[in-house]
């Protein structure tokens, strides 16, 4: 331990006051910001809806070589479709098998701990996610919802996006 310490008293006083000071303030701060869980953090991320992931990218590209046009800034619109075409009136998400809990699927998995907060968020997404389809159809919309693992399937995808683009 020798060395960790001043070796006089008086600075010894002096530095564990600074110390306690400064704990004091980290004890404030701490509570003014509650060290967030790792549930709070993966439920802000899963709001997220992230733009340009591997999924939604293999149907763009399905889009494009079928010549279909389409926008991927859809904020304005309920829910805010991944991709959509306003004049023809259709819109298409690209739905995260584990955020959106795919019913059936391999990565709708739950996780162990904190298991009734997951669940609460997973049935809050697919509330939304039926909601936002709801209020699309209500404006006219043709509503496409492609799962994750879906679209690894290049023929299933060219299928959807030409029979949405159709209608
Ligand atoms: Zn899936």
């Amino acid at each position: 331990m020798a060395g960790l310490y001043p070796r006089s008293t008086r600075s010894f006083g002096i530095r564990l006051s600074r110390l306690q000071a400064y704990k004091r303030t980290e004890r404030r701060l701490a509570g003014k910001f509650k060290p967030k869980t790792t549930a709070t953090i993966s439920a802000r991320m899963g709001r997220v809806r992230q733009a340009g992931t591997e999924p939604e990218l293999r149907i763009r590209r399905a889009l494009t070589h079928s010549g279909i046009r389409y926008r991927t800034k859809n904020r304005d619109l309920p829910g805010s479709p991944d991709i959509a075409n306003r004049s023809r009136r259709w819109a298409i998400f690209v739905q995260g098998c584990f955020w959106h809990h795919h019913n059936g699927c391999v990565r709708a998995t739950i996780p162990k701990a904190n298991r009734p907060f997951w669940k609460a968020k997973f049935a809050a997404n697919k509330r939304r996610d039926a909601e936002a389809a709801r209020e699309l159809r209500l404006l006219g919309y043709e509503v496409l919802t492609l799962w994750e693992c879906e679209t690894h399937n290049d023929r299933f995808v060219r299928k959807s996006v030409a029979r949405i683009a159709k209608s």
